[in-house]
């Protein structure tokens, strides 16, 4: 096709595993490769390979990424001791996530997909929340203790030149249990740093909450760091931009986001963001239409769905059966990747192809077409497709829109 659209820098590709592998090729075929000459530099993170590769090729296409600036994953199986079975591979590899996590030092973006017949649960929200997590320390670097006898705790912090500074946590006259966590201002800022430009680039308020007046230090310094990063860097480009960043307590956080009707970006810290994005995420609807961005402070873009491999519809895939799995998420990877691969370069006719497939998808779902997941949630008339009749019937509309 001679009038399909140009790509001036390609993305960086990485395939995965199971079910979104075949989704991942079916989106390419039915919805991309007709409309773009698509360009990509392709990584296959598919687990056999990472076991050829002993896992070089997950550390290549983050570099990669480094190298080109925006990433389009495919969801990929993090092996646990079944898995090594499973694949008989040579060793428990990482969670690629993990890996591309810590060579590009990012923040992770998590977005409900919104459509008109699907409600929320929580009536007021009407545009999608954003969740922002922290992905460094806390509890998830925490180290314990349980005390079985009586005596004191106390926390010790050694400094380079033998200095000793310490702090009794508890006299304890019987068993208990004790935690020391910890975080860096290194970490902390590069995160209120992916905050603040993401909300820039989205163009949305941004939220942030502690505890800053339980944890008078721990919680007060990730309070003050977004704080003097906003001031000193952000505050003139939010009141260009029209939007705001709003601190609060996260109780009050807590509150507001449920009575707020959407439309912000709540950065979290890690535990925070763990359980509020799970909550955020199931009261839109479905994991199936959630989009997941990395961010990185260097400005280093990775696309991905939130869910997994949805290892229970390849199974029956592979047994013959008709499977009726959710695309969207992956489909809205891929958009996302192209709009920003657009933006970066100029190409607003890739930027266009992204708004108008997207559009053409919501579309489809708001007409009562959908996978089978979404019939349980929505409103009005349905009617359940397959996979690749939904990707066919997404195609229908892109086609139609381009016409009128
Ligand atoms: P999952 O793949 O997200 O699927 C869990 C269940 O959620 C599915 O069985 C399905 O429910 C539903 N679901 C998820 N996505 C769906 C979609 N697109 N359309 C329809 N239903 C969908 O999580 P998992 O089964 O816990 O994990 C499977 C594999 O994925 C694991 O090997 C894990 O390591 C990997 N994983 C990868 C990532 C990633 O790469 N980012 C993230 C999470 C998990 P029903 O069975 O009820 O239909
Ligand atoms: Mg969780």
């Amino acid at each position: 096709m001679a009038d399909r659209i140009q790509m001036k820098v390609p993305l960086v590709e990485m395939d995965g595993d199971e079910m979104t592998r075949i989704i991942w090729q079916d989106i390419k075929d039915i919805l991309l490769t007709p409309y773009i000459d698509l360009k990509t530099v392709y990584y296959d993170l598919g687990l056999k390979k990472r076991d050829e590769t002993d896992d070089r090729i997950t550390v290549e296409a983050a570099e990669a990424t480094q190298k080109y600036g925006v990433a389009v994953k495919c969801a990929t199986i993090t092996p646990n001791a079944q898995r090594v079975k499973e694949y008989d591979l040579k060793q428990m590899w990482k969670s690629p996530n993990g890996t591309i996590r810590a060579i590009l030092d990012g923040t992770v973006f998590r977005t409900p997909i919104i459509v008109n017949n699907i409600k929320p649960f929580v009536k007021t929200w009407e545009k999608p929340i954003t969740i922002a997590r922290h992905a460094y320390g806390d509890v998830y670097k925490g180290v314990e203790m349980k005390i079985e006898t009586k005596g004191k705790a106390e926390i010790i912090f050694t400094g380079e030149d033998g200095h000793l500074s310490r702090e009794v946590i508890h006299d304890f006259a019987g068993p208990g249990i004790v935690m020391a966590m910890h975080n860096l201002d290194k970490s902390i800022e590069s995160f209120a740093r992916a905050c603040f430009n993401y909300a820039l680039d989205q163009r949305q308020d941004l939220w942030f909450a502690t505890k800053d007046t339980i944890s008078k230090k721990y919680d007060h310094t990730f309070k003050d760091i977004f704080q003097d990063i906003y001031a000193r860097e952000y505050h003139d480009k939010f009141s260009v931009a029209g939007i705001e960043y709003f601190y609060t307590l996260i109780d009050d956080a807590v509150a507001r986001v449920v009575r707020s009707s959407g439309g912000f970006i709540w950065a979290c810290k890690n535990y925070d963001g763990d359980v509020m994005s799970d909550m955020v995420a199931t009261a839109f609807g479905s994991l199936a239409m959630m989009t997941s961005v990395l961010v990185s402070p260097d400005g280093y873009f990775e696309y991905e769905a939130a869910h997994g491999t949805v290892t229970r519809h390849y199974n029956q895939y592979l047994k013959g059966e008709e499977t009726s799995t959710n695309p969207v998420a992956t489909l809205f990877a891929w958009t996302g990747a192209l709009r920003k691969r657009g933006e970066l370069d100029g190409t607003s006719s890739l930027v266009q192809f992204a708004g108008e497939l997207e559009q053409a998808a919501l579309d489809t779902i708001e007409k009562g077409i959908m996978t089978k997941d979404l019939a349980l949630l929505a409103e009005g008339d349905k009617k359940i497709v397959n996979t690749r009749e939904f990707l066919e019937e997404v195609n229908a509309r892109f086609k139609f829109m381009q016409k009128s």
